[in-house]
């Protein structure tokens, strides 16, 4: 065998694994069709973060005069944010791939396609391994209606050449409502198109209810239970006619409506690998039904994020070649949406922790600080769900500046099954947002398994 490991895909998973295996002494290669860094680096965490920073400096310059700073928003320079942005992204692709050579690790930039169960044809050569890892992650989908292909997905948001002066996102989960708050952030006028009554549906109630007015505030146009039906051009125009029998007339449309694992072409059936829902399956130990394939990241399509995809790259290649086996434990992953103001949320909603017994729900609601003398009206809300019984806190959520930040360290909490008593007694960091966590005294209420799944 010309290889112990060769994982196929680049991206957050597939690096981790390889260059972790190297690290202990295995033979490694590793196959990338597209750009190091996989999604998360290139169209994915990353510069996403950015343009929702570069969205936010507009309204800091506004919020600024309440501090007495005599300045004025000007107009903002699309092409200046997506060259930085670029140059940005080639250092980190840069980074990634001298991680993996300074490991060992043998680079293929190539496409990897199985030939059989232990052969890989990398680009037109041949390759076997012992172990073969599949991190091929995901891609971005667009609903089935007439004129979809007039539209956008998340992948060339981040390469669009100007700012759509009227855009119309549709698709609430959490890339919508990312992109809702860049756009409308940079000055366009932005839908959000979404088929529920709410956005982010899995999300605690009141956080999603909270985000849509924030949202609403911060300037998006929301179309709640609404879905669109097609797609036209008209001259540069692209109207989207929607199930209310409304027309919208904008200059891009943008489909936010999901992504599914990169399993096509990779001749799967070869290796003996299979799929279910258009994912591969994995056991606890991420193994395939091909004992010695293994697939991480979003290409099995369960918890699709980037430290979830590393973890697990991580895990694989200690329990194959550290002599340290492990397992990813999914419970408490501890999550972000940056959506304006942001999402911080670890555990779970009080529908779900409902479902299982009786929770006490400690929920508070301000405006921070900032916004006291900034002017701005947008609430700060923090939510804890806390068992009835063992006095264990089951949920943390929190939407307002900061949020992401906050909640990182209450899930050291949550996962350690610190009470709301533990909580109690921790004394508060004087003035943040932050202390509110540990200074919520006052039951809003009891919630019990009748309360419907949001
Ligand atoms: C717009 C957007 C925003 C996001 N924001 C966040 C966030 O804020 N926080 C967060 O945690 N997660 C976020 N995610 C999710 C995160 O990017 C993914 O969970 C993560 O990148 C998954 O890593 P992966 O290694 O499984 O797949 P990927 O990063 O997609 O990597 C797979 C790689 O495999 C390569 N590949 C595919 N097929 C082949 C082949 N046959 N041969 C060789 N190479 C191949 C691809 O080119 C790609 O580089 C975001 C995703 C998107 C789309």
């Amino acid at each position: 065998m010309d290889f112990d490991l060769f994982v196929i895909g680049g991206g957050s998973a597939g690096v981790r694994c390889a260059r972790i295996a190297a690290g202990h002494g295995a033979r490694v290669g590793i196959a990338e069709a597209r750009f190091w860094g996989g999604t998360c680096v290139n169209i994915g965490c990353v510069p996403k973060k950015f343009m929702v920073m570069a969205a936010e400096y507009g309204a800091a310059v506004e919020d600024a005069r309440g501090f007495g700073w005599d300045v004025a928003k000007g107009a903002h320079d699309w092409a200046a944010l997506l060259a930085a942005k670029d140059k940005e992204i080639a250092r980190l692709n840069g980074i990634y791939l001298r991680l993996l050579e300074q490991a060992g690790v043998k680079i293929f930039e190539a496409r990897a396609v199985f030939v059989d169960a232990h052969t890989l044809d990398v680009g037109g050569e041949r390759v076997t391994a012992e172990r073969i890892v599949v991190a091929t992650g995901g891609h971005p989908t667009r609903p089935e209606i007439p004129g979809a292909e007039l539209g956008i997905v998340s992948d060339d948001a981040f390469y669009l050449e100007s700012c759509p002066k009227r855009i119309a996102i549709v698709g609430s989960g959490y890339i919508g409502v990312e992109f809702a708050g860049i756009f409308a952030g940079l000055g366009a006028e932005t839908h959000l198109i979404y088929r529920q009554p709410l956005p982010l549906r899995g999300f605690d109630q009141d956080i999603r209810v909270g985000l849509a007015e924030a949202m609403a505030e911060g300037g998006v146009v929301l179309h709640p239970d609404t879905v669109p039906k097609s797609v036209a051009l008209d001259g540069e125009k692209k109207c989207v006619a929607l199930s209310d029998l409304s027309v919208l007339d904008v200059d891009e449309v943008f489909f936010a409506t999901g992504r599914v694992p990169n399993i096509a072409g990779l001749n799967l059936e070869a290796a003996g690998v299979e799929t279910a829902k258009g994912a591969i399956v994995v056991d606890a130990d991420l193994a395939t039904s091909a004992g010695h394939i293994y697939a991480i990241g979003d290409v099995t399509d369960r918890l699709n994020l980037t430290p979830v995809a590393t973890a697990e790259g991580h895990a694989v290649a200690d329990t194959l070649f550290g002599n340290k086996p492990r397992r990813v434990n999914l419970e408490h992953v501890p999550t972000a949406v940056f959506s304006i103001p942001p999402i911080g949320t670890v555990g779970l909603t009080e529908a779900q922790a409902a479902r299982l017994g009786d929770v006490k729900i400690f929920l508070t609601k301000f405006t921070p600080m900032r916004h006291q003398l900034s002017g701005r009206t947008r609430k700060t809300m923090m939510k804890l769900v806390v068992d009835a019984a063992t006095d264990k806190v089951l949920g943390a959520h929190m939407l307002g500046e900061d949020a992401p930040e906050i909640v990182q360290g209450l899930g050291i909490a949550v996962t350690a099954g610190a009470t709301k008593a533990d909580f109690d007694r921790t004394i508060g960091i004087h003035p943040t947002a932050a202390e509110e966590f540990v200074t919520l005294r006052t039951q809003t209420r009891v919630a019990g398994p009748e309360i419907p799944p949001e």
